[in-house]
């Protein structure tokens, strides 16, 4: 409502006097017309948070760290299954592209489902990234006791440069993937929501946040949101004057946003009260592996598989991120909005800007011109924001 352009027909009763001078009284501070309908502007409704919408102030001085990681991508999808060599059993948990942290859970379930009917002794987890991890707890809750080996530690697997975002996104390509892959998929992500959302609230990094897809065409919708809307709450397709984006497309929910550094020490810290122990160990071929103690092994190597198992399917897609210092007021996410991939997560100790999706590219290295596009197409959400 634009209370600043109304001017009475009518000479105004005392009581009206009263109440407009209360209202005046009560804008004293605003000097100009303008800045009231600018206020009034913000008010856009918000289900999950009570404040107004803020922008990230986004400059190039302000960059402290760029990161790479490879996603470990499978067209036809991750590899659950078990195999049997000579008295071992290897089971694999490998290839969940960028959706392994929002997995991770319903994926290792379905791996530790694999080891029943074997006897509970000994178990091996090979790697210690998100999947060696919920694997080795998993086994641990069900009796197995557990030793990770592991090339490198936790903290510098691809699951701490993950970015965060409940959402199992590009996991796999529908169309080569199968009919019996999409339902285990989404058996997957059923298993892992039920099971963030009982840590959300005990300090494992987990949080709810909205979460604004932007777009400048009306793309097809991610197959996560048309198959699994139910996992997803407050979905809807925002007309322009309902949100601040400066894009003609904004769908929006809530989810959750999960804190890689939190979370994946929380839970190596849970192992480690459970009785496990971690081995760091390089393995350069299976005969490596068939030569550990243990009899029943799990595979959580992500892209090391390719190589330890000849799967030539297994493949990086190279992810960049930008960190920017952290922001209290920014209580939202955005995907979409840019050039190529783009979004912005606000984490409690950073502001990440994402991001890229080189597949085939093992390098490692930061590049200088995507992170100059990462800042310029998020500078152009923002800069530009409503508000
Ligand atoms: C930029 C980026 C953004 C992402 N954003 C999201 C997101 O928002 N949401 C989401 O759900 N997912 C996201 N992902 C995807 C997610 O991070 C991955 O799918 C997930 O981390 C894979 O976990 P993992 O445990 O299988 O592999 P890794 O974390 O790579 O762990 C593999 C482990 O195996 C060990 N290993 C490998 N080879 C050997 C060997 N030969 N011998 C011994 N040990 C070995 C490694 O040392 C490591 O410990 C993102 C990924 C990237 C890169």
């Amino acid at each position: 409502m634009d209370i600043t352009n109304k001017t009475p027909k009518n000479n105004p009763t005392r009581r009206q006097v009263i109440k407009t001078l209360g209202t005046v009284g009560a804008l004293s501070s605003l000097s100009a017309c303008s800045k009231i309908s600018t206020i009034l502007n913000k008010n856009y409704e918000r289900p999950h948070s009570r404040t107004p919408f803020f922008a990230p102030r986004i400059t190039r001085d302000k960059i402290v760290r760029v990161i790479v990681g490879l996603r470990p991508y499978r067209p036809s999808g991750f590899v659950v299954k078990r195999e049997e060599y000579d008295k071992k059993n290897i089971v694999h948990n490998y290839g969940h592209g960028g959706g392994g942290i929002s997995l991770s859970w319903g994926s290792s379930a379905l791996a530790v489902h694999q080891a029943a009917g074997l006897p509970i002794n000994q178990a091996a987890v090979i790697g210690s990234g998100i999947m060696g991890l919920t694997t080795a707890r998993l086994l641990q809750d069900a009796g197995w006791d557990v030793t990770i080996y592991t090339r490198d530690i936790t903290r510098h697997s691809v699951s701490n440069v993950g970015a965060g975002q409940w959402a199992p996104t590009s996991v796999f390509e529908e169309g080569v993937a199968s009919k019996a892959f999409e339902e285990q998929y989404k058996y997957a992500s059923r298993i892992s929501h039920h099971a963030y959302q009982n840590l959300s609230g005990a300090n494992y990094g987990i949080r709810f946040l909205e979460n604004y897809y932007l777009s400048n065409n009306q793309n097809e919708e991610p197959y996560y949101l048309r198959e699994l809307p139910e996992l997803f709450s407050s979905i809807a397709n925002l007309k322009p004057h309902e949100h601040p984006f400066p894009v003609p497309f904004v769908k929006r929910t809530v989810t959750m946003m999960i804190e890689p550094a939190t979370f994946l020490r929380r839970v190596r810290d849970d192992f480690l009260l459970s009785g496990g122990h971690f081995k760091i160990r390089n393995f350069t071929h299976l005969d490596d592996i068939l030569s550990l103690k243990e009899h029943t092994i799990f595979n959580c190597t992500g892209l090391g598989s390719k190589a330890l198992f000849e799967d030539e399917e297994l493949t990086p897609v190279k992810g960049q991120l930008v960190f920017i210092p952290p922001d209290p007021a920014i209580d939202y996410l955005t995907v979409g909005g840019g050039t190529d991939v783009t979004y912005m997560f606000p984490r409690k100790g950073e502001i990440l800007l994402g991001g890229s999706g080189q597949k085939d590219d093992w390098s490692r290295n930061p590049e200088a011109e995507v992170t100059e596009r990462i800042i310029e197409d998020n500078k152009n959400i923002f800069d530009n924001l409503r508000i």
